[in-house]
């Protein structure tokens, strides 16, 4: 027996709809390049999203075309969010900070029909151009005075496009499993793959975002988007505050500036904010200096990367911040698990509960996990037993883009394999202790170099710490400890080492250490350990000679 409920299709356009009715006084502020701010209204925004929309049919923009955007988290790409999907079109997000050759082959594979970027890569776009295969011409976010001088086709500046007139548009009604948006990832090898949301899928998970346990988002937030819109939607961000009218905070170009950060949340008196650690590594080292606090900001959703225990004890101690631990995944739209204390831990000692906040947390209501050996057989939820971590869910990739190589990642058994190595507890909290191709297997046991890591990390005299597996000929793998030094604090190997003992295992106290300048991130703000291996993968290890 069939239920005879309504058939309303789950498309994005109804959260523009539904914002634009309720909440047509909250307000989206962006930060620019040179300290200014730009502020409107939801009203405003989805009055220009229309006109967008026009100005896109006018450049030929059929429904199913990738359309990418090249930009950083401003009011112009709110609304090329809405624009692109809500039209039938695919909104393709292109993180800027890939090298270029890796933009080509995205911009190439997708065939995407238009570029919008802001004039900062007018230089870069004019350079790939010649590549390109597809794109008709380059639109640039701003108005006709701050039109970059360039040479490429068809190009054009925004605010033309969108014109004055009457904003009018008779948005297609369309099917919840159309492409909303396209996102490539890195991935583990080969080229960049992408990932296709649907409108069904967005819409879910900006539900499950909002919920309590989740990111709790509600009306009288405001929320400070660190979390780049060219990388996994914004962990939804730009969609789950249209739908609870939350105030959005976007901090344009400077998103990497601890200060901008600061005086975003003080003069926007931000509530909530989420990025990944290294920005709040960052912005704790700028409070640290200068003596500014932040007095509004109630909670930091950390992710994207390990969370450091240092960072989470300072925010929490010092400045009467709230760390929540969460982890997801370009293929996962990316929520996957939210780290929020459960009433089953209120019996816990206040240090036991520390250890699990620490963890990445909880399986939000539409993700399953499971964790399984080498074999493939389930793993028990005993906090002890670590291994693949996969999932699957309405809002889990089913297959990449178009893939051009084989797939592995997506099993015939209906899972995905994150490619990420965790433990989970009774109480269901999820614990990535690698990621599979990161894991250092010493004498034929795993050492988490996520756990070493975050060991080094609370070192005072440590400003970011990393750990790869080098060779051994004995052991298989031993790990090296790569640190960058806290100014004006000085460490040695031996202190290190030292401060490192009663906090992990004997056999996994790290061979050497090796102090740098710097450690390289990737285009997502991860620690780029394939770079590492390749710049430190000969460091020479002191006891494996005499070992072999
Ligand atoms: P991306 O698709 O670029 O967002 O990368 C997803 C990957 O980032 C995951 O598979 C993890 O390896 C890593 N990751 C994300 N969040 C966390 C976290 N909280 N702790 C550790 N690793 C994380």
């Amino acid at each position: 027996m069939q239920g005879l409920m309504m058939d309303t299709p789950l498309v994005v356009t109804s959260i523009m709809r539904f914002a634009e009715r309720n909440f047509p006084a909250s307000s989206i502020v962006s930060a620019g390049p040179n300290g200014a701010r730009h502020r409107y209204t939801y009203g405003q925004a989805f009055r220009r999203v229309r006109l967008l929309a026009r100005g896109l049919e006018t450049l030929g923009v059929r429904p199913g075309d990738r359309v990418a955007t090249l930009a950083w988290n401003d009011y112009r790409h709110f609304e090329l969010y809405y624009a692109i999907s809500c039209s039938g079109a695919v909104c393709h997000t292109i993180n800027p900070r890939l090298f270029p050759q890796q933009i080509t082959y995205i911009v190439n594979h997708a065939r995407d029909r238009w570029i919008f970027a802001d004039p900062m890569f007018a230089p870069l776009l004019e350079r790939l151009w010649p590549e390109f295969e597809g794109p008709k011409g380059v639109v640039f976010l701003t108005d006709g005075v701050g039109m970059p001088e360039t040479d490429i086709p068809g190009a054009r500046d925004f605010e033309s496009l969108l014109g004055t007139e009457a904003a009018e548009f008779a948005w297609p009604d369309l099917d919840e499993r159309t492409a909303s948006a396209l996102c490539y990832t890195s991935g583990t090898t080969g080229h960049p793959k992408g990932v296709l949301y649907d409108h069904r899928s967005t819409v879910i998970h900006a539900y499950a975002a909002c919920m309590p346990d989740v990111m709790c988002l509600g009306n009288r937030d405001t929320v400070l988007a660190v979390v780049p819109m060219f990388h996994a939607n914004a962990w939804s961000l730009p969609y789950a505050c249209p739908m609870v009218g939350a105030d959005l905070v976007l901090p344009g170009p400077l998103m990497g500036d601890p200060e901008t950060l600061s005086d975003l949340i003080d003069g926007e008196s931000v509530t909530v904010t989420m990025g990944v650690p290294t920005v709040w590594l960052g912005l704790l080292a700028f409070l640290r200096s200068t003596g500014r606090t932040v007095e509004s900001l109630q909670r930091m959703v950390v992710g994207g990367a390990a969370c450091p225990e240092s960072l989470m004890r300072a925010f929490r101690d010092d400045y009467g911040v709230e760390v929540q631990h969460s982890w997801g995944m370009t293929e996962m739209s990316p929520l996957g698990v939210m780290n929020t204390p459960t009433r089953a831990l209120d019996a816990l000692s206040r240090e036991e509960r520390d250890r699990v906040r620490l963890k990445q947390g909880r399986g939000v209501f539409g993700v399953e996990m499971r964790i399984v050996d080498d074999t493939g057989t389930k793993l028990p939820w005993d906090g002890v037993a670590s291994g693949a971590l996969q999932v699957r869910g309405p809002w889990v990739c089913r297959q990449y883009f178009d893939p051009d190589e084989d797939d592995p990642a997506h099993r015939p058994d209906g899972w995905f394999d994150t490619g990420d190595v965790a433990t989970i507890d009774e109480f269901g909290f999820m614990q990535i202790t690698d990621r599979a191709k990161d894991v250092i297997k010493s004498g034929g046991e795993w050492i988490s170099s996520i756990a070493l890591e975050n060991a080094a990390m609370g070192h005072p005299g440590v400003a970011e710490a990393a750990v790869i597996g080098l060779p051994h000929p004995k052991w298989g793998e031993r790990p090296l400890l790569i640190v960058v030094r806290a100014a004006g604090v000085s460490v040695e190997k031996a202190g290190m080492l030292e401060w490192l003992q009663d906090k992990v295992a004997a056999w996994w106290m790290p061979d050497d250490v090796r102090f740098v300048d710097r450690i390289p991130h990737t285009a997502t703000g991860k620690i780029a350990k394939t770079e590492l291996r390749r710049l430190y993968g000969n460091h020479p290890l002191p006891d494996a000679e005499e070992d072999s």
